[in-house]
């Protein structure tokens, strides 16, 4: 399985799979021409996307779905609240290429997982995403990780993982008192410590690669992200040169390729 972040960060998220049968994006929140462009840089031809699978209907990550579903007929995987919403929202004008699902679903033979997430969309969802061989859940725009979503990544080899802001930088920082409030809340963005600490306890239980992303480029920084992540990875006697694989993946910038 492949794994490349096309850009990640509230100024839009897009990830690419690929596996031996298909091509997947999660999430399309950057422009259908970015995505075109980027993809070709992977020699990927974008119109040989078999499907994107949405999280939730906010901008920064469904920016491109319109114009990517009309131009090139890709199926634009949501659950049925997020898929209204969408529409209600004008980020969708056709519904052809709309595919409702309830909890999980098919996409060739690959087999699709989502799990409810605590975020402040209408059903926002994670996802694990398995080949038979092996599987990465993706897990951003969450304000907690409860243990119903633990359970869900933990069999993963590989997991992307939200460390959103720092939060002293939040706190500190230039948004606005309720912005603050929101992102904090447990519907929010999920905090460095938070993400560093559910990192070593997937370690523990096996992941092998922790890709942190959805940094925030206000309250936080990608050096930071890393640094925390290593503190508590090697107070838990966690060697971060052996037993796990740790990167951070930014905003507008293609990621390395992850193969696993
Ligand atoms: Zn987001
Ligand atoms: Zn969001």
């Amino acid at each position: 399985m492949k794994f490349v972040s096309l850009s990640s960060g509230s100024s839009g998220n897009c990830y690419y799979i690929e596996t031996k049968s298909t091509k997947l994006l999660i999430d399309a929140g950057i422009s259908t021409r970015r995505i075109k462009n980027e993809l070709a840089k992977l020699q990927v031809d974008v119109a040989d996307l078999d499907g994107v699978c949405i999280t939730h209907e906010h901008i920064d990550h469904v920016y491109g779905i319109d114009v990517l579903s009309r131009t090139y007929q890709i199926p634009i995987y949501a659950n049925v609240l997020t898929a209204r919403r969408i529409f209600e929202n004008g980020h969708m004008k056709d519904t052809e290429q709309m595919c409702c699902f309830q909890k999980s679903f098919l996409i060739k033979d690959v087999k699709i997982n989502s799990f409810e997430i605590f975020h402040d969309a209408v059903c926002p969802v994670g996802y694990t995403i398995e080949d038979g061989q092996t599987s990465i859940s993706v897990l951003t725009d969450s304000g907690c990780i409860t243990e119903n979503m633990y359970q869900a990544i933990k069999k993963s080899k590989t997991v992307l993982l939200e460390s959103n802001h720092d939060v002293e930088m939040l706190k500190t920082g230039p948004y606005p008192y309720l912005t603050k409030q929101r992102i904090l809340s447990e519907v929010g963005h999920l905090s460095n410590v938070d993400a560093a600490q559910t990192a070593v306890r997937l370690v523990k239980d096996g992941v092998q690669n922790i890709i942190f992303g959805h940094v925030s480029s206000t309250n936080n920084c990608y050096e930071l992200v890393y640094k925390n992540a290593l503190h508590y990875m090697r107070m838990y006697e966690i060697d971060v040169h052996k037993d796990v694989h740790v990167d951070v993946v930014r905003k507008n910038v293609l990621s390395r390729s992850y193969i696993f």
